[in-house]
């Protein structure tokens, strides 16, 4: 039995997480979770799989009183000692926002194979993170879709045999209408394809998600940016694509389903035997095409911030969300978001973070400096 900590159990990913789980009880055990503040849903999963490890937020006796058997740690320092917890196999980072970072380092100073739905950790501290990984010589499996697409396929025929990658991208529901100071935030939530949180799905529309995959698949492979790049595919089926040395394309598909690259991650390097729905290609063509970066200016600040490196991509992350809750408070109109966040920028630069401390420290600079960037953009 493989032995797993889940780290944000109570989110998207960790939903997924859990369904592989209970898909391969004679494989996966659950040793600990953690959740953020939906009790309800953290009950029935200390009710369904007994964890012996619980992280809350924040301590919390009425709650933790109802289940004698575990052990309950809380807040950052309770998510770095779960993620390293001497018992576990594998740590899940499914935790979203900078949250990430410290439980992240923490498993991978551990020396456990990780596997990582938490952007923000790469985007923002790729290096840190990687050069970590190195020096303690574990495992970093991206759960991300297009990631786990690509880590497939350069685990497979080798990093030195691929040219070029593509990461494939909606398009979002803006990808035959004209983007205008009229959408509002429903039209923004009705994505097509993927049911995923608020501000994902307004990154998706954007495009900037996929400007922060670009950044991430820079760091996880060590390619430049010169080698990776976007396709709009609308069926979302084609998760991600290698082009080999000799010029022929490797295409990774499967349903537009987080259990599969949830499952491939949890069992490699091994394939399980699939125990959900299948994939029916026949069902619509697939169809791909040239992102257009004028009408999606934050994929083209993602490529600029990813090359200039240093603070710049941690300080995207953080001017981005600050610009995508102001839209979802509906203070900002929709094309303020990218202008916001490149007035933002121009206040970073590329000097590399020497630590987490740093990372944390630009980070909430950026945010600072996007709420004074925004107010000409107030409605
Ligand atoms: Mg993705």
């Amino acid at each position: 039995m493989e032995k797993i900590v889940l780290l944000g159990a109570t989110g998207s990913v960790g939903a997924s997480t859990l369904d592989v789980i209970r898909s391969y009880p004679d494989r996966f055990e659950l040793v600990g979770v953690s959740g953020y503040r939906n009790f309800s849903r953290l009950a029935s999963i200390i009710k369904e799989f007994h964890p012996g490890t619980v992280c809350l937020m924040e301590e919390n006796a009425v709650f933790s009183a109802q289940y004698p058997g575990c052990n309950f740690l809380h807040g950052e320092k309770g998510m770095c000692e779960l993620a390293s917890h001497p018992d576990a196999d594998c740590t899940i980072v499914a935790v979203a926002g900078m949250a990430g970072l410290y439980p992240t380092l923490s498993a991978i100073k551990s020396g456990k194979k990780v596997l990582t739905a938490n952007k923000e950790s790469i985007v923002s501290a790729g290096k840190l993170v990687m050069n970590e990984l190195r020096a303690h010589g574990g495992e970093l499996i991206p759960l991300d879709s297009e990631h786990n697409a690509i880590f497939n396929m350069v685990h497979k025929y080798g990093e030195q045999n691929i040219k070029n990658i593509v990461l494939t991208a909606s398009g979002g529901p803006f990808l035959k209408k004209e983007i205008s100071d009229a959408i509002t935030v429903q039209d923004v939530l009705d994505h097509p394809i993927w049911d995923m949180g608020n501000i994902i799905t307004v990154n998706s529309a954007t495009m900037m998600n996929k400007g922060f995959e670009v950044i991430e698949a820079h760091h996880l492979f060590g390619m430049d940016y010169e080698m990776i790049r976007v396709m709009i595919h609308p069926q979302s089926l084609v998760h991600g694509m290698a082009e080999l040395r000799d010029g022929s394309h490797l295409l990774f598909t499967s349903p537009s389903d987080m259990r599969y690259p949830i499952s491939l991650a949890l069992h490699y390097p091994d394939i399980p035997e699939n125990r959900f729905p299948l994939l029916d290609l026949m069902k619509e063509p697939l169809a791909f095409s040239e992102p257009d970066m004028g009408k999606f200016p934050l994929l083209k600040t993602a490529y600029d911030a990813g090359k200039e490196g240093g603070g710049l991509p941690c300080a995207l992350n953080a001017a981005n969300e600050i610009a995508v809750q102001a839209f979802l408070d509906g203070k900002i109109a929709f094309p303020s978001i990218s202008k916001a966040i490149m007035r933002t920028l121009e206040h970073f630069h590329s000097s590399e973070p020497r630590g987490p401390e740093e990372v944390m420290e630009i980070d909430r600079a950026a945010r600072e400096s996007a709420e004074k960037e925004m107010s000409p953009f107030l409605k």
